[in-house]
């Protein structure tokens, strides 16, 4: 049968050696203790699809936890335990992590007539799974180490590209399979097969979004958002009318898209620039959500209940945003050292999405922005006013930032001739106070 193909082969071509080692000791302890093992989930997919995946996800038909403390004691990892929920995660010393839950439901829970009687528990956690091309998993206990378990036709549908439910009440079980889908239709150029397709338009029509609780809402529109091709989630999501789901007022428009192709267009060229990273989501988010004002984004930050920090994080930097692009495409900006004063007041990833909105017209100051002038300090510091005796301390920030302003516009370039404009500075403010 199909379903017990062995794929150790591709197994061990798509991981790291250190990985499949580490799945084979998993194995070798679940022989030792009398428990299965398997490696299930979107690893399993991936392999399948031969990309590397290192979120390796282990279930354990006995306790996870146990099974997890003697893997961690094994390998001198640490391990946190979720007892409630019977898992556990395992963490290296240098990062690598490998999570280890209990399989859903013991084989003796499971109807006599299954299938395979022998596979019932693992079979019965697959069934839980959102889409056939996630519910699938590999043994690892060694006289069978590399067995694939399909039973929901997950290879079939990686050959036909499709995104299948495993049953009818999917979406209703877990309508934030819905966003998932998408996610996982736009990341392989997948489609949504046709069942799933009416399934899902039905959850649409029940409204049953409004059901799935606020961080869950975030969190997976947070995962469209950081996906290479979110617009085209973004546009399955308009075709499927869910973006209503988070705001009623978010316009999907040419305008949008322009928006979007501006903001990929700067990311592109500055992760090409720079190496520091950032979550591609914030930007993406802001821009997204552009055309709502403060209080309907803070309804919408209210429905995802995230923690305060966290959504005055968010709220922040959506605001901050809109204040820089009102102040700058207000004021005639024409000198550099203006532009700089406001973006600087933005992190990163809310000074490209605010690049984004102001346009092609402040490209040249957005790109010296960013590859300059962000970075350019007075040629003189703190030490050297003290040493010329300018008083008070108070004002030297001041100063010190007047310096940076003209030397960004050009003006005043050099040590002496910052000095002597310094002194300048410094009488001019004692003067007015
Ligand atoms: P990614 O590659 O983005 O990490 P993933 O498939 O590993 O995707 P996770 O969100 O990490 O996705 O979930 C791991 C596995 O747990 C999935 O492959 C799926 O089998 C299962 N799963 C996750 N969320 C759900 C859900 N809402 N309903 C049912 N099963 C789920």
């Amino acid at each position: 049968v199909k379903r017990f193909k062995n794929i150790s082969s591709s197994v061990m071509s798509v991981m790291p050696d250190r990985v499949v080692d580490l799945l084979h000791d998993i194995g070798r302890m679940g022989d030792e203790q009398g428990f299965k093992c398997y490696l299930v989930g979107g690893v399993v997919r991936d392999i399948l699809l031969r990309k590397n995946n290192e979120d390796i996800d282990i279930v354990v038909e006995g306790s996870a936890p146990a099974f997890a403390k003697k893997f961690a004691a094994k390998h001198n990892a640490r391990v946190a335990v979720h007892a409630k929920f019977k898992t556990a995660v395992v963490i290296f010393p240098d990062g690598f992590r490998v999570d280890f839950a209990t399989s859903r439901t013991e084989y003796y829970n499971f109807p006599a007539s299954a299938p395979t009687v022998e596979d019932a528990s693992i079979r019965n956690d697959l069934f839980r799974r959102d889409f056939s091309i996630n519910a699938m998993a590999v043994k690892l206990n060694n006289s069978e180490f590399g067995t694939l378990l399909d039973f929901f036709g997950g290879q079939r549908d990686i050959s036909d590209r499709k995104i299948r439910v495993l049953h009818s009440l999917s979406f209703v079980d877990d309508p934030s399979r819905a966003l998932r889908a998408i996610r996982f239709a736009v990341r392989f150029d997948f489609s949504i097969g046709p069942h799933t397709d009416r399934l899902f338009k039905h959850a649409v029509s029940l409204n049953l979004f409004d059901r799935v609780i606020g961080p869950r809402m975030f969190l997976e529109l947070k995962y469209i958002l950081n996906e290479k091709n979110y617009t085209k989630a973004l546009d399955m999501m308009k075709k499927y009318d869910m973006i209503r789901f988070f705001s009623k007022k978010v316009q999907m428009d040419d305008r949008k898209t322009a928006l979007f192709e501006g903001l990929e267009l700067i990311l592109d060229w500055y992760s090409f620039q720079f190496e520091d990273e950032f979550e591609l989501y914030v930007s993406r988010f802001i821009v997204l959500f552009w055309e709502l004002d403060r209080e309907d984004i803070g309804d919408l930050l209210d429905r995802f209940q995230l923690d305060d920090g966290k959504t005055k994080e968010l709220l922040n930097n959506y605001i901050e945003t809109k204040d820089v692009v009102n102040a700058v495409s207000r004021r005639n900006v024409n000198r550099p050292s203006y532009f700089t004063q406001f973006m600087d007041r933005l992190s990163t990833p809310c000074a490209v999405a605010a690049s984004a909105v102001l346009g092609e017209q402040f490209e040249p100051y957005v790109k010296d922005y960013f590859t300059d002038y962000r970075f350019v300090k007075a040629d003189i510091d703190g030490n050297d006013l003290k040493e010329a005796g300018v008083k008070p301390l108070m004002i030297y920030s001041k100063i010190l930032s007047s310096l940076k302003n003209e030397k960004i516009d050009g003006k005043c370039l050099g040590r002496d001739a910052q000095m002597k404009r310094a002194l300048v500075l410094a009488k001019e403010l004692v003067k007015n106070g």
